[in-house]
């Protein structure tokens, strides 16, 4: 995905965002350049009358003078409004921006976000929402501010010598191919360093994140981790360096060229004034104005060395997403008839950029009311399976039918109700973590606050301490995460090991639980534990992708190795 034009794109955000801002902002700046303008003609007046002997126009002077302190005063004053809207037009904007983002990235599919290519899109996509108005700011100021200084001065050169201006123009144009090199450098470090970026983040989260950092500590793992982390940032370094060297050296140039053109122009200034061609005046105007000139040249050069381009690359991302149409995206009118059955037909998956396929063609029927366990070694495609059967990820090939008939573009999602592995722990209060999964409902959250046995919190306190709340033990959060999921009012429930964190004791009467809260429901239980299976009337026994069992406990005992191997293992260990 690439986004062209991200500077015309730019501008039309950053100006629709806020027309008067805008306006009043840019208006202002474009007031500073033509101020700007004045004290060249000033100085000039200024120098021409100090140098004269006689008749000194020293009303003139004073004047000049006068025009100069005036004009640097007002300057000052537009700068200082200037600085304030700016931090308030900022926000704005990265605010729209952000919400733009988020929109779109909430409609893409599920499994776009197990492809790390994604997500090094959306980390750029975030940055680059932050610099649009960054892009438009630069190329203003250079436009508003310098231009009309600029044309002044030009037309001063000019009247010297008619070359001046012309060896102006040709080192802007070097200068500017120079730049267009340049870029193409640093859209290379930020394609070829991505990698390593997420490789130092997820490192350095090992090191210090709240999930990682117990076990960090305890095994005593700092040290491993800080060897990945330096390895990761040497290669970086390396790559960076490759191109930042030859983009160094072409800066290196760059400044080069200036120097020269800078003393060329003031030595064929000052033939001029020994010709008598310019006045004293004239020649000191423009040599504390070419000053300016080149400012802004450098300006405009350190724009691009200090990142225009990467940052252009990032903003480039952010309108790849946000420009982008979703055709994959999951999303419709929500399906109408409650779900009564599920068919799978020669179903097959892969995740992106995998060549081994998770799920093998698979055919399965799931019907209403049905208490199923899906049991298998670790990686077998139990989660994947649930996926699929919810609509998360849609198959590679085959067919998936919900009431004998192709989902189309239906959400089926208002239809069931989850409790994944990785459930989420939300900073908010014990009721809100309940009411998330029906935010729609009023029904009362105390019947399964009392079922999973969270009775002894207020249910108003604020969870977690990230925000200063309290903070659960491991089996309280997922006790919260099994409320959530079955507060949401929906007849069909997927379990993805819901109790890998709650003790063996616990387990029995949780497992009694998802068998009390989910007799009228539909419910598809992933697990380890062979124990749980007493309560489902269906188990589907999976191994490398495929369903080698399927039936009751009974069944499979006779007719499943792999079923009664699992399940003799773990009789062994309560023996
Ligand atoms: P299970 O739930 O039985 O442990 P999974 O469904 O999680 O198994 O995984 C099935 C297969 O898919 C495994 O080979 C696993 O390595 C692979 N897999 C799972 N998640 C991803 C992913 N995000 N990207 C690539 N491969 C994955």
């Amino acid at each position: 995905m690439k986004s062209k034009n991200a500077i015309g794109k730019s501008f039309k955000e950053v100006y629709s965002a806020s027309k008067p801002l805008f306006i009043w902002n840019y208006g202002l700046t474009l007031l500073q350049g033509l101020l700007n303008a004045i004290p060249v003609i000033a100085l000039q007046f200024f120098f021409d009358q100090i140098t004269r002997i006689h008749e000194v126009d020293t009303k003139g002077i004073f004047l000049a003078l006068g025009i100069v302190v005036l004009v640097k005063t007002v300057n000052y004053a537009i700068r200082a409004i200037t600085s304030y809207n700016y931090e308030y037009y900022d926000l704005k904007i990265s605010k729209d921006m952000v919400n733009k983002l988020n929109a779109k990235i909430s409609r893409w599919n599920a499994l776009r976000f197990e492809d790390s290519q994604n997500l090094d899109l959306i980390g750029r996509a975030y940055d680059g929402s932050r610099y649009l108005r960054r892009i438009v700011d630069t190329i203003l100021l250079i436009a508003l501010y310098y231009i009309p200084e600029i044309v002044v001065i030009l037309f001063y050169l000019y009247s010297a010598n008619a070359y001046l201006p012309l060896i102006v123009f040709v080192i802007l144009a070097t200068v500017f191919l120079i730049e267009k090199i340049q870029e193409r450098f640093y859209v290379n470090i930020e394609k070829e360093t991505a990698l390593l970026t997420r490789k130092i983040k997820t490192y350095s989260g090992y090191l210090s994140a709240l999930d990682y950092y117990k076990e960090t500590k305890l095994l005593g793992l700092q040290k491993y981790f800080m060897e990945l982390l330096h390895a990761a940032f040497d290669q970086r370094k390396t790559v960076r360096w490759k191109f930042f060297s030859k983009a160094l050296r072409l800066d290196g140039c760059e400044k080069g060229i200036l120097l020269a053109g800078k003393i060329s122009i003031i030595l064929i200034l000052f033939l001029c004034v020994k010709q008598q061609a310019i006045t004293i005046g004239v020649f000191a105007a423009l040599l504390t104005s070419l000053n300016d000139v080149f400012n802004m040249m450098e300006g405009f050069i350190n724009a691009f060395s200090e990142g225009l381009t990467e940052v252009i690359e990032k903003v480039r991302s952010f309108f790849a997403i946000v420009d982008e149409d979703p055709e994959d995206a999951i999303e419709g009118e929500p399906l109408q008839d409650d779900i009564h059955q599920i068919e799978l037909k020669h179903v097959s998956f892969s995740y992106p950029n995998q060549t081994i396929e998770a799920i093998k063609n698979i055919s399965l029927t799931i019907r209403e009311g049905e208490h199923i366990a899906v049991v298998g070694k670790n990686g077998s495609g139990k989660t994947t399976l649930v996926k699929l059967l919810s609509g998360l990820y849609t198959p590679k090939t085959g067919d998936i039918l919900y009431n004998g008939i192709p989902l189309e573009n239906n959400r089926l999602f208002e239809k069931q109700s989850a409790v994944f592995q990785n459930y989420g722990k939300y900073a908010v209060s014990l009721e809100e973590n309940i009411r998330l999964s029906d935010t729609n409902s009023n029904r009362m959250i105390d019947p399964i606050v009392k079922a999973v046995d969270m009775t002894g919190l207020n249910s108003q306190t604020v969870l977690s301490n990230l925000f200063g709340g309290i903070e659960l033990s491991g089996g309280q959060w997922q006790r919260l995460a099994i409320a959530r999921g079955f507060y949401r009012s929906c007849q069909w429930i997927y379990l993805d090991e819901p109790t890998s964190s709650i003790d063996p004791i616990e387990e029995g009467a949780l497992f009694k639980l998802f068998h009390d809260l989910g007799k009228n429901k539909t419910s598809i239980i992933v697990t380890h534990r062979l124990g749980s299976i007493r309560f489902a009337d269906r188990i589907l026994v999976m191994d490398g992708g495929e369903i080698i069992g399927d039936g009751t406990h009974e069944e499979l005992m006779l007719q499943c190795e792999l079923y009664r191997n699992i399940w003799n293992s773990q009789a062994r260990l309560f023996r």
